[in-house]
């Protein structure tokens, strides 16, 4: 079996395939079989994709400028015979990558999880009968069925396809998708000439087809060439871009001033050692090297508050930009309303009917509106049109009954079931033999059945549409007459401006050789009848959309469907339009309006619609861009293969979890897995909570870098002996950083974060009120370590007591200025002191480390501190207290500017 994997499967007939795969087209595999061969291939999921190795990335936590910095400084430390020192650096240099290495584990950790809990599913006929599996269970033999927006699972070889159009950029580089064909072919084609091959990984962009699956895994084309690949490094955001740009530019600056204090220091003939542990302690002091890492894991803990609100972060950066959205797209159905469509009206014949009964249950009935009590042939074919023209199942379990498939076509059934067409009896008396499946940019579907030797088409779709293929409409007696537009257009408006979502229905005899074919399938049809589905908005939608409205993110109703029908929905949903100028039925703009538009009319326009209706995905992408001309922060939801462009053009492309297709989830930055607005505004104002905590973490540690620079400045202007040590810089910076300022990362949002307007994205993220603060405290720790450190000096105190003064309150300072970071502009007794305990176990350890390194012989030793007495205590904590009283006033004093 395994030498038949590697065959010319392009040149080889399809019968031969067949054979060689011990499969057939009908039946596919049998379920034993395909646990056999389960066992035997493995799963089917590429294993050797080039992640980065624990020790690479283990390895990898030194490469960074900052460490490079301490290792030369270990050595020359220990070039030097400063030998304890020495070993501390190196120590803390090991210890550092293994936290780096560690926290980073974390966020890889929770993005991979994430990964694999959106695990795809593929369709394959197991035993003759078509079942859904997750693609790592596919194995060599299995038929997979294939459909427009599908991800390929394997390598397949095409057996039967119709319009199968895919797009191999991901593994040929050629942008546009390509038609395939099921012929054998040369040996020799070349891979990006197969058209009778699917690769795994290429996305089915139009049509459908069946293929025998033929490598799976590794032995795939795609697995082949991903050991090459470099598995996209997706920890990097534009914040954490920026702040390593900062850091680097800061280390110049610091490497500047070093070589200059250095050289200040060897002119006033300074010993070599003091002047160079000086340039070495500013230069570790001074630079937020642990920044970005720190920003990656708050940002990776927000990615898991998201996953457990519904909302699947698949790209990093997307919890950042959450946060300053300002303009949402939602699609209608199915994500404003409920997708729980049941029949509520019909015209047929000439006649309208009311339908009894919610939900997808048989119970109901079909009631005349007219007192019409006869038959009415017109009503039948409807009713059949929607029964057979369709690929949704209705099951029942535990006494409910729910939808397979497309929650449309469920209502259909069930409205079929209402009036008597049962539909197994049905389908085996008219046998589908063909179809046009359902693609948004042709707004039907049509299939084509055979029944006693003859040929019948349906065909059902927006009607509009269904209008422009018929010819003439069905009489209730059977016979045809001529289209009643005006009849059936009124009946439609009055149906959607109820609400309602309105198809229409028609079919054509063909002879018994009659194809289906799309160039002509909408043609010469006679028209049988609508009917119109509820489709309620979701209740927590409409409160979702208020909460937006509320926090001046702008809600946009970007729909297929009808515009009265998206109108009657929109106003029910609360969606509110500006100042609106297209029509007297505004605020509700249409697709065919947004096509006479130019781009600058439609910038211009597009501020002011809440409700765009029967907008095809190309223009989903005309109106991404035109909002973003506008400078918003545009999040788009969408599911078909078509949306895939605007997603990814959106700031933050939303894919439905549920109904998406898997080339939309692939484009998006977010997958909701309720397929729920309410999931967005849900995420968007967790993206606020993670912004804020972010900002809130850079306010709290950047104080530690310019108070530690500013003391090791002064000493060296001042020619003073330096307050504090590298090695003590070094400990004050990864256990503040530790203990302290990743218990940020965990402080709840605050009230009333959704009452604010959104950030502006071109707002520097530390504004003057943050800028201040940090000045603030900066001269504070300056003030205080300095001050302290030479009071202790005069009253004669050694110089390690001295130092340890300077590094506690540091690390005291920092533990009080932690409650202040909480909020920029509460106090902790507004926010509760309990209401983040991460905070206080922080601050309790923090205290715990400090006694340790104050008290304790060894650390007196590594790190050269010494006890300290109680009085002492008291001055430090003296400093604690200020810092924190100044804090808050400054807050009191801002608290409208924040
Ligand atoms: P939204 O874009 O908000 O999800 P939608 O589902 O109405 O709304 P599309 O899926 O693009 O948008 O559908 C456009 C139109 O095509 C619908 O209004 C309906 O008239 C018609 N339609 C939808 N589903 C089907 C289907 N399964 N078969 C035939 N016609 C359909």
């Amino acid at each position: 079996m395994e030498t038949l994997l590697d065959k010319h499967w392009h040149h080889i007939e399809e019968s031969e395939a067949f054979q060689l795969l011990g499969t057939s087209f009908e039946k596919g595999l049998d379920q034993f079989e395909a646990e056999q061969r389960l066992k035997h291939f493995g799963e089917n999921v590429i294993t050797g994709k080039r992640a980065k190795t624990g020790l690479e990335r283990f390895l990898l936590q030194f490469h960074q400028p900052l460490v490079y910095i301490l290792i030369a400084a270990g050595l020359v430390t220990a070039y030097l015979g400063e030998w304890v020192d020495s070993l501390v650096i190196l120590a803390v240099v090991f210890v550092n990558s293994i936290v780096g290495y560690i926290q980073e584990s974390k966020a890889v950790r929770a993005l991979d999880s994430l990964s694999s809990s959106m695990s795809t599913e593929a369709t394959v006929f197991r035993a003759g009968k078509p079942l859904k599996i997750p693609t790592s269970q596919i194995v060599p033999g299995d038929v997979v069925i294939l459909r427009s927006g599908d991800k390929v699972p394997a390598d397949l070889r095409i057996v039967s396809l119709k319009e199968l159009r895919i797009d191999e950029s991901t593994l040929t580089g050629e942008s546009l998708p390509v038609d395939k064909a099921a012929n054998s072919l040369l040996p020799e084609t070349v891979l990006a000439e197969r058209k009778n091959m699917a690769y795994a990984g290429t996305l089915v962009s139009f049509g459908q087809g069946r293929g025998i699956v033929v490598a799976t895994g590794n032995k795939t084309e795609i697995g082949r060439i991903s050991g090459l690949i470099d598995s996209a490094d997706e920890l990097e955001t534009p914040l954490t871009q920026k702040i390593t740009r900062f850091s680097h530019m800061l280390l110049i600056a610091i490497l500047v001033l070093a070589s200059a204090s250095f050289v200040l220091g060897l002119l006033r003939n300074e010993p070599v050692n003091e002047i160079f542990m000086a340039a070495v302690a500013l230069a570790v002091g001074a630079i937020p090297e642990g920044l970005p890492a720190a920003v990656t894991i708050i940002l990776a803990l927000g990615v898991s508050r998201m996953a457990a609100r519904k909302a699947i972060i698949r790209k990093l950066p997307a919890v950042e930009t959450l946060g300053g959205t300002t303009v949402i797209c939602s699609d209608k159905t199915g994500t404003l309303t409920e997708n729980q469509m049941t029949v509520q009206s019909v015209l047929s014949g000439g006649l309208s009917y009311s339908i009894t009964g919610t939900g997808y249950g048989f119970e109901g009935s079909v009631k005349s509106n007219d007192d019409h009590a006869g038959d009415n042939k017109s009503l039948d074919e409807c009713f059949r049109a929607g029964l057979l023209c369709n690929d949704a199942n209705i099951h029942h379990k535990d006494g409910r009954s729910g939808v397979e498939g497309d929650p449309t076509e469920g209502a259909l059934i069930v409205s079929a079931r209402k009036y008597g067409l049962h539909p197994d009896k049905e389908h085996a008396e008219f046998k589908r033999i063909d179809e046009l499946p359902f693609e948004s940019e042709w707004q039907y579907m049509a299939t084509l059945h055979e029944k006693d030797g003859s040929r019948v088409v349906y065909l059902k779709g927006a009607v509009e549409k269904v209008l422009e293929c018929c010819m003439d409409s069905m009489l209730a007696s059977g016979e045809t007459s001529s289209l009643n537009m005006e009849e059936i257009v009124e009946a439609q408006r009055g149906m959607a401006s109820n609400g309602l979502r309105v198809l229409a229905f028609a079919r054509k005899d063909l002879p018994a050789d009659g194809e289906l074919v799309r160039t002509d399938a909408c043609m010469g049809m006679t028209f049988v009848g609508l009917q119109g589905m509820i489709d309620p908005p979701r209740e927590e939608a409409k409160a979702a959309i208020a909460a937006c409205q509320h926090a001046g993110v702008k809600v946009k109703m970007i729909t297929g469907d009808h515009a009265l029908t998206a109108e009657a929905i929109g106003l029910r949903l609360g969606l509110r339009g500006g100042d609106c100028s297209i029509g007297k039925d505004c605020p509700v703009m249409t697709g065919s309006e947004i096509a006479e538009l130019n781009d600058s009319e439609l910038i211009e326009k597009v501020p002011g619609i809440p409700v765009f209706a029967r907008v095809s995905p190309e223009q989903k992408l005309r109106l991404v861009m035109a909002l973003q001309k506008n400078g918003e922060v545009c999040a788009m939801t969408g599911d078909g293969v078509n949306d895939a462009p605007a997603l990814k053009q959106a700031d933050i492309g939303v894919a439905m979890g549920i109904t998406g297709t898997e080339v939309a989830k692939e484009a998006a930055d977010m997958v909701l897995t309720d397929d729920n607005f309410a999931t967005i505004e849900a995420a968007v104002e967790e993206g606020r909570g993670v912004f804020a905590n972010l900002v809130k973490f850079i306010a709290w540690t950047l104080p530690t870098n310019a108070g530690e620079g500013l003391v090791i400045l002064a000493a060296i202007l001042f020619g003073a002996t330096l307050p504090i040590l590298p090695v003590q810089i070094l400990w004050i910076n990864m256990t503040t950083a530790a203990c302290l300022g990743m218990m940020l990362a965990f402080e709840p949002k605050e009230p009333g974060i959704m009452d604010r307007p959104p950030r502006n994205p071109s707002r520097s993220i530390l504004d003057k009120v943050i800028l201040r603060r940090i000045g603030i405290v900066s001269a504070l720790l300056l003030v205080c370590a300095f001050g302290l450190f030479k009071w202790e000096l005069l009253n004669g105190a050694s110089i390690e007591k001295a130092r340890t003064m300077a590094v506690n309150v540091f690390v005291v300072i920092e533990a009080f200025y932690l409650f202040n970071a909480r909020s920029f502009s509460r106090s902790p007794f507004e926010l509760g002191f309990t209401s983040n305990m991460w905070v206080i176990g922080g601050f309790a350890s923090m205290m715990i480390l400090q006694t340790l390194f104050t008290y304790t012989p060894v650390m007196n030793r590594l790190f050269a501190s010494a006890p300290v007495d109680f009085m002492d205590w008291v001055k430090i904590i003296v400093c604690g207290v200020t810092v924190y009283g100044v804090v808050e006033y400054d807050k009191k004093r801002t608290a409208s500017d924040v």
